[in-house]
């Protein structure tokens, strides 16, 4: 068994062959979902609830996708509809999934730790779906499974990740995943939106696009998370764009070859432009909504495969 835990709450802390026993097996679920099957057999009987204190398009879909294609259960329940909305706690929440004997948690929340506490008291394994801006497990894992498809690997690239590093969830899982496994990891942002602890993690940072794009293998754009800044830590969107968005000159200072990536929503025209986005040489946007169910396949067998070992 490579991979040991009961549950997924963050790349942080994660061995090499854990990280690539998830990627390995979702490798093998890229293929079953091209293949147009499924395997219903594996996770029949067990329930997979979605519980999401945030929007999610991408995620949740891919998590309802993923479970039913293992033949789980699958529930969602959105805060809007539930109760969460009349004043129930978040430990109330888990008493309650708790008495429904639910296997399997996917939880996104908009406080970081949201899913460890929920951990701590549910019965389930439970899986990060993304909490404020502290992980994204399961976006980095995707975004690693894109790039190692089309490189052949990870060790020894060059990735650029640019623009609102201070909120990204998604910034952070990566830098934890794509050091681990040996690739090269930069930030490019305004001063404003890099968090004082890049250096500590012992990554380049860069305040300039050109600069920190030079030879780049893989140019990871990010949204601008409005929703999360104290303040306007930005000047205008068409300033930001001028300086940090992604166009085809900027694109231009990286490898010939380099990878574009955004894992969405994309604000089109604030950090990426659309011929960019869409370049369909280049771009790998969509491919990485494909890689995502293939991961959360892996992750949701991999968690059931642990539970079933623990309850012998
Ligand atoms: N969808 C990603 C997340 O949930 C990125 C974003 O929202 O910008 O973190």
């Amino acid at each position: 068994m490579y991979y040991p835990h009961r549950h997924l709450l963050a790349i942080e802390g994660l061995h090499p062959p854990e990280i690539t026993h998830l990627l390995d097996l979702a490798e093998s679920y890229v293929l079953l979902n091209r293949s147009g099957k499924t395997q219903r057999d594996l996770l029949r009987g067990r329930t997979l609830i979605n519980l999401f204190f945030e929007d999610s398009t991408r995620t949740r879909t891919s998590f309802e996708l993923a479970g039913k294609r293992l033949g789980a259960d699958v529930l969602n329940m959105s805060v809007a509809t539930s109760s969460v909305n009349k004043g129930e706690t978040l430990l109330d929440t888990a008493a309650t999934l708790n008495a429904m004997n639910c296997d399997l948690l996917a939880v996104r929340h908009d406080q970081s730790g949201a899913p460890n506490l929920l951990a701590q008291k549910v019965g389930a394994a439970v899986i990060n779906a993304g909490d404020g801006t502290h992980e994204h497990p399961t976006q980095a894992l995707l975004d690693a499974l894109t790039i190692r498809r089309r490189k052949g690997r990870l060790e020894g690239l060059t990735v650029a990740i640019c623009g609102d590093i201070a909120h990204s969830r998604v910034a952070r899982s990566n830098i934890h995943l794509l050091t681990t496994l040996g690739s090269r990891v930069r930030v490019v942002g305004p001063p404003t939106l890099i968090p004082a602890e890049a250096e500590r993690l012992g990554i380049a940072v860069f305040h300039d696009m050109r600069a920190g794009l030079a030879d780049a293998d893989i140019v990871m754009m990010l949204r601008l998370q409005r929703e999360r800044m104290a303040k306007g830590l930005v000047p205008s969107e068409r300033e930001y764009f001028h300086f940090f968005g992604l166009d085809q000159e900027k694109l231009a200072h990286a490898k010939p070859d380099a990878l574009v990536m955004h894992p969405g929503p994309m604000n089109r025209g604030v950090e990426i432009d659309s011929a960019v986005a869409d370049d369909p040489v280049r771009s790998v946007i969509k491919e990485q909504v494909e890689m995502g169910v293939a991961v959360r396949m892996a992750v949701l067998d991999t968690l059931a495969r642990v539970q079933r070992r623990n309850a012998l």
